[in-house]
């Protein structure tokens, strides 16, 4: 999504990932002679250092890489890394982003750091309480890396289920939402966000995205673009960042994660807003005017395809019935083989309130191949 959008600016893009026909080499393909895409793991740092030889500025679509690296790489690129390395460096460890949230007086559920034994996991629980949520500090995704505890009896299933990853605790947010802002930063260090919009998770796995949030209370609407903004301000370099928070009943709000890159709860952005998270990302990374990040639709919705086995058929059969729905747009990925939990694809629906939204939205869910089956 962010190569078709550079695609559109006319500017030339080398991707670093492992195989020749991954789905952003399937998009584009360098348009300048003698340059190509890059095969390797994103996690290498010699094949980094080759990305890094061909372009003029590198930014990425995951914070699992090679912090070290991009460090190194920066003073030879003449626009840099963007987001900054010591930013990919905080937020990719889920305890030090914690500490650096805190640090600026920013709110979130309280944390501490936990060893990977039985004591130190009770020790957790006698000053966060149950449930307790432990999580490993690096390399989550799609929740992967949490284990609730909701009784004293799991603390070993949750040591053996997260295995020897480095560990922290955090207390659990009775959340009514799950929310989340799209937040952008230029070069110069300006940010403006995106309106909020209702996250809705099955499994730990992004599968609903309502937009925009709608709240009783109007100065929630305020508060939580507020919090997404001040946190974002705190980090170094340019970029799109998605904000995931808690909105507690209390019209509280906290900060659960922050991804330093385009974010599944801005794939909306592409139907619903004057300028998509994509477009906007490069904008910023390389200083161009960021576009407006308002509305263009009352309402829209968007719904994750996500793998319920290994059967590829599922995926197109519901996404070829999304094609006969009014302000449907399929996104297929392009992704060789399905699996069950996999993103496969997603679907925004457009609409001119939320009430037609949900109404187109009903045919959809009802045909969805369920990954808990
Ligand atoms: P992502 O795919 O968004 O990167 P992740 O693996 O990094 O996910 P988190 O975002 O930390 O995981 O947590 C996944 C989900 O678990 C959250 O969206 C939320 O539903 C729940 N969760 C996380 N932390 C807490 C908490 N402290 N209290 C209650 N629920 C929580
Ligand atoms: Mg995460
Ligand atoms: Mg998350």
């Amino acid at each position: 999504m962010l190569a078709a959008a550079a695609s559109l600016l006319n500017v030339d893009v080398v991707i670093l990932d492992a195989g020749d026909h991954t789905p952003a080499k399937q998009l584009v393909a360098p348009r300048r002679p003698g340059l190509s895409h890059v095969d390797g793991s994103f996690a290498d740092p010699v094949k980094i250092r080759e990305l890094a030889a061909k372009v003029d500025v590198l930014t990425v679509e995951i914070e699992h890489v090679d912090a070290a690296v991009l460090d190194e790489v920066q003073g030879t690129l003449p626009l840099g890394v963007h987001p900054s390395p010591s930013t990919i460096r905080i937020i990719q460890d889920k305890f030090i982003q914690k500490e650096h949230l805190s640090a600026h007086a920013l709110p979130v559920s309280e944390f501490i750091r936990v060893d990977s034994t039985p004591e130190a996991v009770r020790v957790a629980i006698d000053k966060l309480g149950l449930p307790l949520m432990l999580k490993s500090r690096t390399l989550a995704y799609d929740g992967r890396g949490n284990f609730v505890i909701r009784e004293p009896e799991q603390i070993d299933a949750a040591l053996s289920f997260l295995g020897d990853r480095p560990l922290y605790a955090e207390r659990w947010v009775p959340f009514v939402k799950e929310i989340a802002v799209m937040v952008v930063r230029s070069a110069t260090g300006e940010v403006c966000s995106y309106p909020a919009v209702e996250t809705v998770h099955k499994e730990n796995i992004c599968h609903l995205v309502f937009a925009p949030l709608r709240s009783p209370d109007p100065a929630v609407l305020c508060r939580v673009r507020t919090v997404a903004e001040k946190a974002v301000h705190t980090f170094q370099g340019a970029g799109v960042f998605g904000v995931e928070m808690f909105l507690v009943e209390d019209g509280s709000v906290y900060l659960n994660e922050i991804a330093p890159r385009p974010h599944n709860s801005g794939h909306y952005t592409i139907e619903a807003c004057e300028t998509s998270q994509y477009e906007n990302h490069l904008r910023a990374i390389l200083s161009l005017p960021l576009g407006s990040t308002a509305l263009k639709v009352p309402s829209a919705i968007m719904l994750n395809i996500i793998g319920a086995s290994n059967d590829m058929h599922e995926v197109t059969a519901l996404a070829n019935h999304a094609l006969a729905v009014p302000g449907a747009r399929v996104h297929l990925y392009g992704k060789s083989d399905c699996r069950k939990g996999r993103k496969m694809g997603h679907i925004t629906l457009v609409a001119g309130s939320d009430a037609e939204a949900r109404h187109r939205l009903r045919p959809l869910l009802e045909r969805l191949p369920s990954i808990s089956s």
